[in-house]
């Protein structure tokens, strides 16, 4: 690093300038006491004082974060010359400490940075291949350094792909031709591609493939042809592949089948390819304090090669060059076509079909859990052990508590051992050398896990080599458009692994592009070697902390023509739309209330004194007034329906207005009629409880009565009988009218009750126990079971008691009822549908009001649905699970928390940032009133990111930062916007989140439900 700080002295351009300046100005000052303001600063760090504060350790530690200071001021202030206080701040020691532990992990790994000449002879084998792919040079096959690299015969070609496939995938793999593109997108001619070996060698070559089943004989019918009947034929050939053989470095080759010719006819097949997880994603994983990682890895030994493909695709994969066909024991004087037999690998859909294999035998044939896949598509899995599939890797992540690591280190999990068997059994080899069982470091995708210290970065020597290219490129005069290119390339890996950094490059991107139109090599911009110098200056820096936990604090900015706002917030508000009401008095007359209270069935929290004002209330200043709440309705209840009330006291289910005479009801007038239609037809009707009039029911007509004092009377007429359950045809006149009427009242009550058995409603009825009622067929029908189920609900209590008509319920079993009734609501979830329906339209106006890509209403009602139900889990006290399921959430840069809704084409769902509850922390005013919105948006951001990395018991820690404009969220998410000013503020933000070793986690939503945006205009 001394080397490096050699170059900072020496850089022309402003990072130089601005180092050189600050250190003179940090000389002159002469510490003055420093204002309260400052008194929490986190940058501009004065770089002596943070040489001071590291002073009791080592030189190379020391100059190294030292440097880091200097890259971070500079961006932190794009160049402006100000320098930071003398002592250091709280937040500032904090943060020195962080920088200091990275240094110190990126010094402790054996790995060096290379010596400039092997670096220099590295390069040089290097080149781009078509699609700007770094490939080294094809060179002439030797059987016998390919045939070295290659599985022994017996391990090759050891299973059929489409054994291990899903149905999607064999319906295209066992039809080859199923795959070529419509002609009309075949090119004009086969494009050409030759196999570069003599005769000699590809016959051997060829010879030990067949031997392998790695390639076939190829009929020439069977060769792919293209539209004028012309062959399409490959190439093949070598690149240099190094073997450590007895300790000695030994350079072989590894075969490389080129098929771009017969890729050019074929599509790109559905497999599990869209699984394939991403670096980012582990940005997603937690460990949390006592906790730690294990990683058990197994890699598939050339794994390509062991599988083979149905034999017809060796037509869509042959070579260029024949072999004689003695090779399969053909006439020595003829010439034979020759195949690939297994996956090759720079097939079109070799990646498809082999993740789609590898996943087989890790979740169907090992009997992995699905749900614990890292999988691009999927949430992060919320599982005790993750798994990664990555071609011909099968990686596991175990979460273990610290005092079980002695236990469980080095032990392999049950996971690994039935993938292990599983290979086995296929005859599947194990690359041995790169297996780790229970191993508190392992690697996956590139980059190097430390389960014990929480971190994830590119692996040593990636990091290593990024120095190393980037102190070569700083020490020419001229560099070539490659050598550049080059390096950007292996700085944007590691970048990955810490997106802000990415901000750094601006400028080198024009010199790519400037260096590409010169024949050879050209100078640097100054700005491109200071990009250079800063990429390298931060590279201990490109990792995530897996242990910086999910701070409960959410943030959310917003910016306005006239200002900026940012609000926090720890806690979601109450429920939606509800009210705070404690209860003391009727909401709606404000009587004082005692015993007798109505809670307002919607559950918007309004207690009432009485239905009545529970009706005005639902009608008139019920927050939830559209909510469909479940009702109840009471037929024939007396004046004083004392089981209406006891519903309407239970709460949950509204209670419609009782139907009865008493109350101006007559169920024999028109008018009558259509009032009880009126409710039956309530969209919202759930249970229903009647009460026919019983007068004419009754088997104690008829029968002599005695009475307590002795004396017998005699009880009225009897009118029915068991023969005559419908009353006797004998009667006269007037009585037969009354029959007619009390038959009626029953049987709109019954046929009530198989209507609701029918639709799943709850109905209930009230006859006294010796009622000729119950003989009726339709009453035997519900006795016999058929109906049984609402003839049990009427037993709440037994139904037993006065036949009088005048006779009340008893409160204590109306109570009884409600609450039963309650339960059933309860057990049907009525009462949740309630609150997610009325929501939902109020979610689907707000949506279609705020985009026009929402305006259509299908898309929004779906939508809102998924907002709602995600609204659902934000109640009070679930803030920290609903944090971690945001978590899961995160795209795979793991930048950004996107609610994907449904499939990309409907875009992404706003989240519901209505439902914490916020407090300003700040507001301002633009100095500058010209400002661009965007800009304007950032800077909101900025403040924000600002105030956190001033608070030290913020560091390391990930936090949910909401805003509303998709632009911003998707620059801060990836880390650079090629807009300059904008990037200008991804710098600041980068200074600001590394120095405090921050992660938003981003989230977007709209306008309308951005807090913010009041205090934002509060200078309006
Ligand atoms: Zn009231
Ligand atoms: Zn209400």
């Amino acid at each position: 690093m001394h080397l490096a700080h050699q170059f900072l002295d020496k850089l022309p351009g402003a990072l130089g300038e601005a180092v050189a300046d600050v250190a003179r100005a940090e000389l002159g000052d002469s510490g003055r006491p420093h204002r309260a303001a400052e008194a929490r600063r986190i940058l501009p760090l004065r770089v002596s004082a943070a040489a001071h504060y590291c002073r009791q350790l080592s030189e190379e530690v020391s100059s190294w974060v030292c440097l880091m200071v200097e890259v971070l001021n500079f961006l932190y202030l794009g160049g402006k010359k100000i320098i930071g206080g003398e002592i250091l701040t709280d937040p500032q020691r904090t943060a020195l400490e962080c920088l200091i532990r990275s240094v110190e992990d990126f010094l402790e790994t054996e790995v060096r940075v290379p010596a400039m000449g092997s670096l220099r002879s590295d390069l040089g084998r290097i080149r781009f291949d078509y699609t700007g792919e770094i490939v080294a040079v094809m060179e002439e096959l030797n059987a016998e350094s390919v045939i070295a690299c290659w599985p022994k015969v017996g391990e090759a070609g050891m299973q059929p792909a489409e054994k291990f496939v899903s149905e999607e995938v064999k319906e295209w793999l066992t039809k080859p031709r199923s795959t070529l593109l419509p002609r009309c997108y075949w090119p004009s001619s086969p494009p050409r591609s030759r196999v570069r070996a003599s005769d000699e060698e590809w016959e051997k070559l060829v010879r030990a493939a067949v031997e392998r089943n790695m390639m076939r004989e190829v009929n020439e019918e069977d060769i792919l042809r293209d539209q004028q009947g012309r062959m399409v034929l490959n190439g093949a050939g070598a690149v240099p592949k190094f073997k450590q053989i007895d300790g000695r470095e030994v350079r072989l080759q590894r075969f490389i089948s080129n098929l771009v010719p017969s890729n050019s006819y074929q599509d790109h097949m559905a497999g599990d390819d869209r699984h394939l997880p991403y670096l980012g994603q582990l940005a997603m994983l937690e460990v949390e304090p006592e906790s730690e990682l294990l990683v058990d890895s197994e890699d598939l030994t050339s794994c390509f090669n062991l599988f083979t493909l149905p034999p017809q695709w060796a037509g869509m994969m042959t070579f260029a060059k024949q072999v004689p066909s003695t090779v399969f024991g053909g006439p020595p004087d003829q010439m034979s076509w020759v195949g690939m037999n297994v996956v090759p690998m720079g097939w079109i859909n070799s990646v498809s079909l082999m993740q789609t294999v590898v996943r087989q035998l890790v979740f169907v044939e090992s009997d992995i859990p699905l749900t614990s896949e890292i999988s691009k598509i999927k949430p992060f899995p919320d599982d005790a052990s993750a798994s990664l599939v990555y071609l011909d890797s099968y990686d596991e992540i175990r979460r273990i508590d610290t005092a079980y690591r002695g236990l469980l280190e080095g032990e392999e999990s049950e996971r690994h051992s039935r993938f292990t068997s599983t290979c086995k059994r296929f005859g599947l080899s194990l690359n041995t050398g790169k297996r780790l069982v229970g191993a508190v470091r392992g690697s996956l995708q590139g980059g190097v896990l430390d389960g014990q210290k929480g971190v994830f970065h590119s692996a040593p020597e990636k990091q290593a080599s990024l120095v190393g290219y980037g102190l070569m490129l700083l020490s020419q005069e001229q560099v070539s458009e490659f050598e550049l290119r080059h390096f950007a390339g292996k700085a944007l890996f590691n970048m990955a692994f810490r997106r802000p950094a990415l901000s750094i490059f601006e400028s080198i991107f024009y010199d790519i592009e400037a260096l590409s139109k010169l024949d050879g090599p050209g100078v640097m911009k100054d700005a491109t070697k200071d990009e250079i110098f800063m990429v390298i200056a931060l590279t201990p820096l490109l990792r995530m902390n897996l242990r910086a936990a999910v701070d409960p604090q959410v943030t959310i900015t917003d910016a306005s023509p006239s200002g900026a706002g940012g609000g926090v917030s720890d806690a979601f508000k109450r429920e939606v739309d509800t009210e705070d009401h404690d209860g003391a008095r009727c909401f709606y007359c404000e009587k004082e209330l005692w015993e007798d209270k109505y809670p307002c069935p919607s559950e918007c929290r309004a207690m009432l004194c009485s239905l009545d004002c529970m009706w005005r209330h639902r009608g008139m200043n019920c927050r939830r007034r559209g909510y469909p709440v479940p009702k109840f309705g009471e037929r024939f209840s007396g004046p004083r329906h004392p089981l209406s009330e006891a519903v309407g006291q239970v709460g949950l289910i509204e209670v419609q207005p009782p139907y009865d005479l008493s109350l101006g009801h007559n169920f024999f007038s028109d008018e009558g009629r259509a009032r009880l239609e009126e409710l039956e037809h309530d969209p919202d009707l759930f249970c229903e409880h009647w009460a026919p009039c019983c007068k004419l029911f009754s088997k104690a007509r008829g029968r002599p009565i005695r009475l307590d004092d002795g004396e017998v009377i005699y009880g009225p007429q009897a009118v029915r009988d068991e023969r005559h359950p419908m009353g006797f045809p004998w009667l006269n006149r007037e009585m037969k009218q009354r029959l007619r009427h009390s038959n009626t009242m029953a049987n709109r009550s019954m046929s009530r009750l198989r209507e609701a058995e029918q639709e799943e409603r709850i109905a209930t009825l009230e006859h006294p126990y010796g009622s000729w009622l119950w003989q009726w067929h339709q009453a035997t029908e519900l006795d016999s079971g058929l109906l049984g189920y609402a003839v049990r609900r009427d037993a709440q209590g037994r139904l037993q008691f006065d036949t009088e008509e005048e006779a009340e319920y008893p409160m204590g079993w109306c109570k009884a009822y409600a609450a039963g009734l309650r339960k059933a609501v309860e057990a049907k979830g009525r009462h949740l549908e309630t609150v997610y329906e009325g929501r939902k339209s109020w979610v689907m106006q707000e949506l279609q009001e705020s985009t026009q890509r929402l305006r259509e209403e299908t898309t929004a009602r779906l939508m809102a649905g998924d907002v709602v139900r995600l609204e659902k889990q934000m109640v009070p006290g679930s803030e920290q699970a609903h944090l971690k399921e945001m978590l899961r959430r995160l795209t795979i840069r793991g930048s950004e928390v996107k609610l994907l809704f449904r499939d990309s084409e409907h875009g992404e769902m706003p989240y519901p940032a209505y439902r914490w509850l916020f407090r300003k922390a700040f507001s301002f005013k633009w100095q500058d009133p010209e400002i661009h919105i965007n800009e304007g948006e950032l800077n909101a951001f900025l403040a924000m990111a600002e105030r956190r990395a001033s608070d030290p018991s913020k560091h390391a820690t990930r936090y949910l930062a909401i805003l509303d404009s998709q632009v911003i969220r998707g620059a801060l998410g990836k880390g650079r916007s090629p807009s300059r000013p904008i990037n200008r503020g991804l710098r600041r933000a980068a200074a600001l989140l590394l120095i405090s070793d921050c992660y938003p986690l981003l989230a977007w939503t709209i306008s309308r439900w951005n807090w913010a945006d009041a205090p934002s205009r509060s200078f309006e």
